[in-house]
């Protein structure tokens, strides 16, 4: 059976000895639910940052949400710096562990008592504390933390990455817990309004992370539909997860929220997928929206007629010409692709690291009926191949792919940085691609020009100017690599004994 017994045991341990050792330890459950949620393949791993990131990023944006973390020092300590980097201005809390306080048992008094020290609720509504790999592993039982303490909730999640695939997969563990709490809030009496205000018309919840013009942009095109648009999941502040379930229907704008979506179908609520982006995609998302809340075709078509000629003027007063590969791990990357291409581009390639879903569908439809593979679970091989293969005059993907692109002289984009960082839907959208992605295309010959002016100064553990041929000694990696099996080997028969 295998048992982790110390910090060391992160990600090296490999996932199967993580998961074996999680299973043993009475996680079973949850990693049943965490491979429906999120089941893997065609890839076993998609490549990006620990997935915890994601959950832990959507409690730090969350007004009077405290947030711990337990985990292996290593991981805290890259988990904090990337919050920090993207500016999460406040502290995370870290409750850290050894061989003796894991084996023992410890380790779950220690956060419990860090949970009681912090729930003041003059501070806080609600604390999250998430359960990283080993604690997972080790079967750490957040379960048993109280529900609430001096009024303040408290929720307790595992975020390991052996269970949950990528960081967008994890933004719907939290999302999907606070949500069943709210829900629970709700069923068990009064609960407070938003700081809004209740809209007097039927709202519709927006899932997915988007920017900040894009509701406003919703909120439009629901207008002449009596509708209006309610909070975005992830939630800002905790009132807002009662004005979400509270909405008429619920907009999969991301398609990976899968155990959000469970707790608004569990409140009665209807989903459906894609976004109002584009001709085809926003005149489609009207009609979804006029099917859920039965509003008269009439209605709906008025509205089509009000919306659909403006982003068509706008989609061609910003053309964009030229072969585009995507690649990203948002769930936003099918809704980029139907955007450029309704704006002229060719796309070649649409990976994304986020599993194919029933809510990705219609996106994935309109795609496959332009002629364009989607790749879902895609890996960074996949999208490095990818932009190898179609040499486009601009690769749209996550760092490494952007990395890969420039060593090849192609033009590229962050996709975090620079498309996310735009609106998409309804008319400000239509537009909004062309300049960042026409002014990138226009550097080709610059590109091309910077590979030749590095040439000759290496690459990888060569790179660099060397006064002399770099001394690589090839032997020093194989032998290294044999210690490693070694060791490896060892470790198996341990086990045995
Ligand atoms: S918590 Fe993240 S960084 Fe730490 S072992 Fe797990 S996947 Fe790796």
């Amino acid at each position: 059976m295998a048992k982790l017994e110390s910090e060391k045991d992160g990600c090296h341990a490999g996932s199967e000895k993580l998961k074996e050792a999680a299973r043993s330890a009475g996680k079973s459950e949850l990693l049943e639910q965490y491979k429906k949620d999120y089941p893997l393949g065609p890839h076993d791993k998609p490549q990006s940052m620990c997935p915890a990131f994601g959950s832990l990023r959507v409690g730090l944006r969350m007004r009077r949400v405290g947030t711990i973390l337990s985990g292996s020092a290593c991981c805290v300590y890259g988990l904090t710096f990337v919050s920090h980097f993207y500016g999460a201005r406040r502290s995370v809390g870290y409750v850290p562990f050894s061989s003796e306080t894991l084996v023992t048992g410890k380790l779950y008094e220690d956060i419990r008592d860090s949970v009681y020290k912090m729930a003041d609720p003059s501070n806080y509504d609600a604390i999250v504390v998430t359960n990283l790999c080993v604690p997972t592993a080790s079967g750490v039982p957040l379960r048993l933390l109280p529900k609430e303490i001096n009024g303040v909730r408290i929720i307790g999640i595992d975020v390991p990455g052996f269970g949950v695939p990528t960081h967008a997969e994890a933004k719907d563990v939290l999302s999907g817990a606070i949500l069943q709490y709210a829900r629970t809030e709700i069923e068990n009496g009064p609960v407070a309004a938003p700081d809004s205000g209740k809209s007097d018309r039927p709202t519709v919840t927006l899932l997915g992370e988007m920017f900040p013009a894009d509701p406003v942009g919703i909120g439009e095109l629901l207008a002449p539909l009596g509708l209006a648009v309610g909070p975005v999941v992830p939630c800002r502040e905790w009132r807002e997860l009662y004005a979400a379930l509270d909405c008429g229907a619920v907009a999969a704008i991301h398609p990976f929220y899968t155990s959000a979506v469970r707790e608004f179908q569990a409140a009665g609520r209807e989903v459906f997928g894609s976004a109002p982006v584009g001709v085809d995609g926003t005149s489609e998302w009207l009609s979804s929206v006029g099917e859920c809340f039965n509003v008269k075709a009439d209605i709906v078509g008025k509205a089509k007629n009000q919306f659909i000629p403006s982003i068509k003027e706008a989609l061609k007063k910003s053309k964009i010409k030229g072969r585009i590969t995507i690649s990203g791990y948002e769930g936003s990357e099918l809704l980029v692709a139907r955007l450029l291409i309704e704006s002229g581009a060719k796309v070649e390639y649409v990976g994304t690291a986020c599993q194919k879903t029933k809510w990705s569908d219609p996106d994935r439809i309109w795609l496959e009926s332009k002629g364009i593979k989607v790749k879902f679970r895609a890996s960074l091989e996949d999208d490095c191949a990818a932009v190898e293969y179609f040499k486009p005059d601009l690769a749209i993907g996550t760092t490494p792919v952007v990395q890969k692109a420039k060593e090849l002289g192609f033009p590229s984009l962050y996709f975090t940085n620079l498309i996310s960082a735009r609106p998409l839907m309804g008319k400000a959208g239509a537009g909004s691609l062309a300049t960042v992605v026409n002014a990138a295309i226009s550097n080709k010959k610059r590109m091309k020009s910077m590979v030749s002016f590095f040439e000759g100064v290496g690459k990888e553990d060569t790179s660099g100017i060397w006064e002399k041929s770099p001394n690589i000694h090839p032997t020093f990696r194989a032998h290294n690599l044999k210690k490693i099996e070694k060791r490896k080997k060892a470790a198996k028969a341990a086990e045995m004994i």
